[in-house]
Order: structure tokens, then sequence, then C-alpha cells
């Protein structure tokens, strides 16, 4: 995989890990966790704002950003304009769209910062007007560059850190192996589809994940 920092799009990258997930309604898509060099980590809220927005960009000044946001960064949509959206559980968004109007971004010390995002702007999406509320996070280069649903987050505690480890690693695509002496109940066209898109993923070589360091517990230890 392609190290998405590179090129400077977020800052200089000291480790990453990535996993691929697979929903078996659509495409392969990747968790990226990037540890950016101390002097490129995200301190302030100015900082934040140059890479992550959260907000439809001007047609006007920018007409193909504009039109891959509108069609890949917003989501719903939901809450109370749409409450049979497939996200709305017990009646609330399960993303927690849509999010609150601000005219700033701050930083948030329990998880991810609270975006900028003012209330001018809306656009027509699925047929319904939306505003900044339902944008997801996103960094204008790599839209431009990949034209793909791309959400990034900046995770500044330790909490959120946590969480999208969590997250990376929470579920493994993996056989489950059923030993017994009677019938087992087998469905074999669902075990077709979960097993066809690891399979073709895996005819292409690509890895299911990978990781730029690993902390290893090593039996060392002082004499006496
Ligand atoms: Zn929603």
């Amino acid at each position: 995989m392609d190290d998405p920092t590179v090129h400077g799009a977020l800052g200089k990258s000291i480790a990453q890990v990535y996993a691929i997930e697979f929903q078996n309604h659509g495409l392969p898509h990747a968790h990226i966790l990037i540890v950016l060099l101390a002097a490129d980590k995200f301190s302030t809220s100015e900082h934040i704002d140059k890479f992550v927005r959260a907000e439809i960009p001007s047609s006007i000044e920018n007409l193909r950003l504009h039109e891959i946001v509108t069609k890949c960064l917003m989501h719903g949509p939901c809450g109370i304009y749409n409450p049979g959206a497939p996200c709305m559980e017990v009646g609330q968004c399960k993303k927690m769209f849509p999010k609150e109007f601000r005219t700033e971004t701050t930083m948030n010390v329990s998880v991810y910062p609270l975006y900028r995002r003012c209330p001018s702007d809306t656009t027509f999406v699925r047929g319904r007007e939306m505003d900044n509320r339902f944008v997801v996070p996103y960094n204008p280069y790599l839209l431009l560059k990949y034209n793909a649903h791309i959400n990034i987050e900046v995770c500044t505690s330790l909490r959120a850190v946590k969480y999208i480890y969590k997250y990376i690693y929470k579920r493994f695509d993996c056989a489950n192996m059923v030993l017994s002496v009677e019938q087992v109940q087998s469905n074999q066209i669902v075990n077709y589809i979960d097993a066809r898109y690891v399979r073709m993923w895996r005819l292409l070589g690509s890895h299911m994940h990978d990781r730029s360091h690993a902390v290893m517990r090593l039996p060392v230890h002082h004499s006496n």
C-alpha cells in the first residue's frame, strides 16, 4: 500500500498500521492509523483546518472537489430528515449525524476534534438539500488524488488512538470450523459470498493487514 504521507498530504509519517475490512454488501476498505513525526502532529485548530475539513467546498473555487465531496463524503440524510435511513438505531444515527454547526474547530480531549461546520453552505444530495452537518471529515489533497470516500480523523487523545487500534483489529475475516458427528446446517450460498471477497483480494496479491512497527515482549532480565 502506498504511504499516503510520502507527498506531505498529512505530514511526515513515522509509523502506520492498517487492516482491510470487507463488508459483505460492498467493496473492501482500509482502516489506517498513521503516527506522525512530533513536529507534524496536530496540536492546534489552525493546523487541523489546513489538513482536515468537514465543510462543502465552494463549487466556484474548486468544482472538482465540490463534486467529489457531494458524491462521496455526504452522510445520510438521516435523523429527523430521514428516520428510516439504514444508519438509524432507536431514533438516533449510529454515526452521530447530523453533527452540530460550529464556526471554528475546537480540540476535544476525549475523542476527535470538533471540526468547523459553518451553517452557510448547502448542496443537493440524493434529492435532498443538505448542509455542513452531514459532511464526513476529509483531506482535500487525498480526495482530489483518489476521487473516493476517504474519511480522515485527527486522533489527538490517547483514547482516540486506543479506539482506532480496536477498530483496526476488531474483526478479521476468519474460518469457523466445527467438528461434529452430527450433520451441521450450512448455508452454501452465504459461505460462497463471504469467501469470495477475501479470495479475490488474495488472488490480486494484496495483504489483509500490515504494520510498520511491532511491539514484542522479549524474555530478557538482569541477573539476580
Ligand atoms: Zn446517519
